[in-house]
């Protein structure tokens, strides 16, 4: 069975950035499932994995623009300390911003005496990321599956 829309898909993967250096990986854990073609994944993933069937392994090159983004230096910017209403601030610290439409993460990435400088890019934005897939299993998602937009059983959701 190959991957296409509305599959439910399960792998193993490693994300490394051109550097090796590990970013993310289900490898020393549970695989990932999700529901191929609804947007779980980002898209360049969803590109690369179609068509493939169980046990192939891939390694995928995606740019940021099919990844998380290109960097936008205008989601940089520098807030007085006043604005953290006292709270300790360091660099690092992420916190949740925007409206209930939008959420996004912002990260502290730089902290001085008066302002601190916070980033709302995605952490993986403008980042080229690279991929080694093993596919382990793919199979039709229900429709309750597909009506929830989540797997369901070993790995997903129980409910
Ligand atoms: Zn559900």
């Amino acid at each position: 069975m190959q991957i296409n829309a509305h599959k439910v898909v399960t792998i193993h993967y490693t994300l490394t950035d051109n550097d090796g250096n590990i970013l993310d990986s289900s490898s020393n854990g549970e695989p990932l499932n999700f529901i191929q073609g609804i947007g779980a994944l980002i898209a360049g993933m969803e590109e690369g994995l179609e068509g493939k069937v169980k046990g192939d392994k891939l390694q995928l090159k995606v740019a940021p623009e099919k990844g998380y983004g290109i960097h936008q230096p205008e989601m940089v910017q520098q807030v007085p300390m006043s604005a953290f209403g006292g709270q300790m601030v360091s660099e690092g610290m992420q916190f949740e911003a925007g409206s209930d439409e939008q959420r996004f993460i912002v990260t502290v990435t730089a902290v001085g005496d008066e302002f601190a400088t916070i980033d709302g890019n995605h952490p993986l934005a403008g980042v080229e990321l690279n991929f080694d897939i093993e596919v382990l299993d793919v199979r039709e998602a229900s429709e309750e599956e597909l009506a929830h937009g989540h797997v369901h059983g070993p790995g997903g959701h129980h409910h």
